[in-house]
């Protein structure tokens, strides 16, 4: 018998950062590699935020904090919430944990008996299915083609859903794909869920300011304030503020579920860092002038990324409305043979043989649920990227 939990049984290790890990050997190696792996902005944390930072060390604000955030912390994400989103929560509906990522494990285990079912639009995020099967719960992944934009259609949506459902999780603009949901698209999804007053829906809106050509962005408990009651609203301010290694995020919801989140945080993690959670609090009350300013980069980027990719060989890359992600297909390619002789069979083929021959490291879209296709964050120098494209450009005209 395994000294190890049984649970660990159903759990697969991050295939984004299995790729990562391995471009990093590659690198180490001596190989020239680009990594379009990672879902990090590459620009620095603003410097105002870095700054509150260093006041709350030298005020000495480097004790425990209350299990749930600061009350400066939360008084600030419900400033945000009304503001940008129009909800409105009080101090006992919201939390912070350390990231986004933590948050949604918790709401996750509060909640999650055997054999609940989560219903999960696919392409996802890899740590959905992972994170509910660890809870003991069953991820129910959802097909979303490039054909319906990757997104949940009000019919599949309500075809998925069973006694058993607990959850819906939503994610837009998503992680993997960038796809983002209209107010209309929202709304013809929150019109099923009204019917089904047995499924909560926990909506990951980690990407939120980061959308392109004007896109107006909203969430679920905004569209369909019926909703508010069964809803999760998680955010976090690594993504548009760039703060990917301090580790806050937060969520707005009924009481009753935050509480129960904030007792497995206690006895777990307890508190995120005082001082990180110091600086979100100058993220989200200082100036959002750096965001546009960033925006207008990764619209660049993503409109580059499309353009060069879908002059690829066996290539079809659509162009998404946020996040800094691309999910091209590389259905064209499958059944070719590279210079090597190796037979690209399928998605995961195609990146091993594009790391290994052109230094190239992107992650196969059969990790998130649907391929054969693969993902580019577009978070990356734009020299960088543009080098990326011309090498799968050459990779893709060199099979046969
Ligand atoms: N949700 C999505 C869709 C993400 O892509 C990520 C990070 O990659 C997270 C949540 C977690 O973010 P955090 O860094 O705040 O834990």
């Amino acid at each position: 018998m395994s000294f190890l939990a049984a649970a660990l049984d159903r759990v697969k290790p991050s295939a984004t950062i299995a790729v990562t890990d391995k471009a990093r050997v590659l690198k180490a190696a001596g190989r020239n590699v680009i990594g379009l792996g990672a879902g990090e902005p590459d620009f620095d944390t603003p410097d105002n935020i870095k700054q509150a930072a260093i006041k709350a060390i030298q005020d000495g604000k480097t004790k425990y904090t209350a299990v749930d955030g600061i009350p400066e912390l939360k008084e600030a994400i419900i400033g945000k919430f009304q503001r940008e989103n129009g909800l409105a929560y009080k101090p006992n509906q919201v939390i912070v944990g350390v990231g986004g990522k933590q948050v949604l494990y918790n709401a996750l285990m509060a909640t999650i008996n055997p054999g609940d079912q989560v219903i999960i639009p696919a392409p996802y995020w890899v740590s959905y299915p992972e994170m509910v099967a660890l809870a003991g719960g069953e991820p129910v992944p959802v097909v979303c083609t490039a054909a319906h934009g990757f997104k949940l259609q009000p019919e599949a949506l309500e075809k998925a859903i069973t006694p058993k459902t607990k959850w819906l999780i939503l994610c837009s603009p998503s992680n993997p794909t960038g796809a983002a949901y209209t107010k209309a698209e929202l709304k013809a999804l929150t019109e099923v869920l009204v019917k089904h007053p047995h499924v909560w829906i926990m909506t990951d809106d980690m990407y939120e300011h980061l959308v392109y050509d004007d896109f107006v962005f909203t969430t679920p408990a905004q569209v369909e304030p019926s909703l508010y009651d069964r809803t999760l609203t998680v955010n976090g301010v690594s993504k548009a503020y760039c703060m990917t290694g301090w580790r806050i995020g937060y969520a707005g919801g009924p009481a009753q579920l935050i509480k129960a989140m904030a007792t497995i945080q206690s006895q777990s993690t307890s508190n995120p860092c005082s001082i990180a959670q110091w600086a979100a609090v100058e993220a989200l009350n200082g100036p959002q002038s750096f965001i546009p300013a960033n925006n207008k980069v990764f619209k660049e980027r993503r409109d580059l990324v499309v353009s060069m990719l879908n002059q690829a060989n066996g290539i079809e890359c659509p162009r998404p409305e946020g996040a800094f992600y691309v999910y091209p297909s590389c259905a064209g390619t499958i059944g070719k043979t590279a210079p090597s002789g190796k037979v690209i069979d399928n998605d995961e083929a195609f990146v091993t043989e594009l790391l290994e021959t052109e230094g190239v490291a992107v992650v196969q879209g059969s990790a998130f649920g649907l391929g054969p296709a693969f993902r580019i964050s577009y978070a990356t120098k734009t020299s960088d990227l543009e080098d990326a494209c011309k090498r799968i450009q050459r990779f893709c005209g060199n099979l046969r």
